[in-house]
């Protein structure tokens, strides 16, 4: 039977249309974003189209209803877990993305050590940034591609489990975060909102405490982009009835001291017993507190710092970390032994050319100089060299005698070595006089 006029079907979504009006600065219907992201997600999109159509986004912007519809169709690429046989508050945190930006693998087991249960779908590096997924894969044998089923045993076996996204948990995000890395589509507050949230909603928890980036190593520069994106994030977790707290954190410089995938995890081996540098650990006690405030396992953010530092002080974290790597198939010996990670051949230092104070670092070079050891990746097909980075021994506002280290590089290749070694001393800004650091770690706390 023909249908008449007002039974006919829209016409088709033509891929092409969707990506000229979002060149031409118009706005898109749900239907079009969804187009996109499924036809993206199931292969009829091509890398070409996608790529040109993040890049007019990225460069047009996005309104609040296209984030709210692209964050919603990445969600719906795949299915929300359904972890209410964990009879536990469910408590994530994910950050926008930094240099020596490692909390995650500190606070998953000390969150768990503390009576919650952490889901973590994380990310790998993205842009001059280090990912989640990276440093985890530097731990021989660690599996961070489980089914969903496997994920929810490990995470009752424990507390906690971190993997990356599967065909399940937002697919959309893992194809869509892969092309923003390599195709300078990443600084776009709506594209990181919807990549972030997409993922955290698909994890089935109760809270998640955001970790928003600002300074020159970040993709938000500026505190008030930084506070933009934070409240994009807040907003979309509470329409999607989540309790979600964002920390805009300092970014001028990296965290802690090692940057690097392998040289990192051995970082968090040292904050989990009880050592490691201050920055870090301060910061990790900040996340871990709020994840304790909103999962409810204590009545005060100090009372959370507190429980995040016994967690620590008792050794309990460090046996969760031990009990997640064995469940993913890692060897657990290299917590007892750092030096069973992977190992660069080589090592140089970095020598400061002259006499004075860091009164500044450049910060996002910092992690360039990473990406160009081989620690991150220049095109979606690369594999990433786990072993090399580089030890910060310097940091803003410390004295330096000329000829002394700034960085200890860990390399295999003269030629990488020689480029990131170029681009670290650009980095480093040294005058005569010194600076007071004046600005706190954690800058604002954005609550819905
Ligand atoms: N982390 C993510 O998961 N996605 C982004 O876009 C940026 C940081």
């Amino acid at each position: 039977m023909n249908s008449g006029p007002n039974e006919r079907s829209a016409p088709p979504i033509r891929i092409l249309d969707v990506i000229r009006k979002k060149r031409d600065g118009l706005e898109l219907s749900r239907a079009e974003i969804d187009a996109l992201v499924l036809g993206y997600t199931n292969g009829e999109v091509a890398d070409y189209q996608a790529s040109a159509w993040l890049m007019a986004a990225l460069i047009r912007g996005l309104s609040g209803a296209e984030t709210a519809a692209l964050t919603d169709s990445m969600l719906r690429s795949g299915t929300v877990l359904d972890l209410s046989a964990i009879p536990k508050k469910k408590v994530d945190k994910h950050s926008t993305g930094g240099i020596g930006d490692k909390t995650s693998l500190i606070l998953a087991p000390v969150v768990a050590a503390g009576g919650l249960a952490v889901p973590m779908v994380s990310g790998r590096g993205l842009g001059h940034t280090g990912g989640t997924l990276d440093k985890l894969e530097s731990i021989p044998g660690f599996n961070v591609n489980l089914s969903a089923s496997q994920f929810q045993s490990v995470l009752q076996k424990c507390g906690c489990a971190m993997i990356g996204q599967t065909q399940e948990i937002a697919p959309a995000d893992k194809k869509l975060y892969a092309l923003r890395d390599v195709t300078g589509t990443v600084e776009s507050p709506s594209l990181i909102c919807a990549s972030i949230m997409s993922k955290k909603l698909a994890e089935g928890i109760d809270a998640l405490v955001l970790d928003v980036k600002t300074g020159s190593g970040a993709f938000m520069k500026s505190e008030e982009d930084a506070a933009h994106l934070a409240g994009l994030m807040v907003e979309t977790g509470q329409r999607m009835g989540k309790q979600v707290v964002a920390l805009i954190t300092g970014m001028d410089e990296p965290l802690g001291q090692c940057v690097g995938n392998a040289l990192e995890v051995a970082e968090c081996i040292d904050v989990l017993n009880d050592r490691g540098p201050e920055d870090l650990r301060q910061l990790c006690m900040e996340l871990a507190g709020w994840m304790f405030l909103l999962g409810g396992a204590v009545a005060s953010i100090e009372q959370g710092r507190a429980l995040a530092r016994q967690m620590i002080k008792s050794g309990k974290a460090l046996e969760r970390f031990r009990e997640m790597v064995v469940l993913q198939g890692g060897d657990a010996s290299v917590l007892d032994n750092p030096d069973r990670l992977p190992q660069a051949q080589h090592k140089m230092e970095v020598a400061s050319p002259k006499a004075g104070y860091v009164t500044a670092i450049q910060c996002e070079q910092m992690g360039t100089a990473c990406v160009l050891l081989g620690g991150g990746r220049e095109r979606k097909e690369d594999t990433i060299d786990h072993a090399v980075g580089y030890v910060v021994h310097k940091k803003v506002s410390d004295r330096v005698v000329a000829g002394e280290p700034l960085c200890t590089l860990h390399y295999n290749s003269e030629s990488r070595a020689a480029r990131a070694r170029e681009l670290i001393l650009e980095s480093y800004q040294i005058g005569d006089a010194p600076v007071a650091v004046t600005k706190p770690l954690v800058r604002k706390v954005i609550r819905a």
